[in-house]
């Protein structure tokens, strides 16, 4: 028998109406999501369970999303786990907070308020590159 394992989705926004939308969204999509309010509890979730994919929101009181994800990225090197794709929420159209986030690497961007169909289609391709 074949079983689609459910994706899980760790979700950080410092911002309590977005987390609760983001969380509805992406249960409604098909997705298991775990919300956090900011980095620190983020990181606190990640130890020892799996993760599928990250979304992370940029601007957040405690760790900004630029050092959630390098924090992250780091957990997983230790673990020995493999990396975990990444997207990038925020709000402002803000060229200086997207030259930093692409120079991290991350390609993954959604501005908040998200489009569902553009947030599908990117967590999508995040999920399953190539
Ligand atoms: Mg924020």
């Amino acid at each position: 028998m074949h079983t689609t394992k459910v994706k899980r989705i760790l979700a950080i926004d410092d911002d309590g109406l977005v987390r609760k939308s983001l969380e509805l969204f992406l249960k409604e999509a098909g997705y298991e999501p775990i919300v956090a309010e900011s980095g620190e509890e983020a990181l606190r979730i990640l130890s020892g369970r799996h993760f599928d994919l990250l979304v992370t929101d940029i601007r957040m009181p405690g760790m900004d999303g630029l050092q959630v994800i390098q924090a992250v990225r780091e957990y997983c090197r230790q673990m020995k786990k493999n990396p975990i794709p990444e997207i990038v929420l925020t709000a402002y159209n803000d060229e200086r907070v997207k030259e930093s986030v692409e120079r991290l690497g991350v390609r993954n961007f959604i501005l908040k308020p998200f489009r569902a169909d553009e947030f599908l289609r990117i967590l999508e391709r995040s999920l399953n590159p190539c």
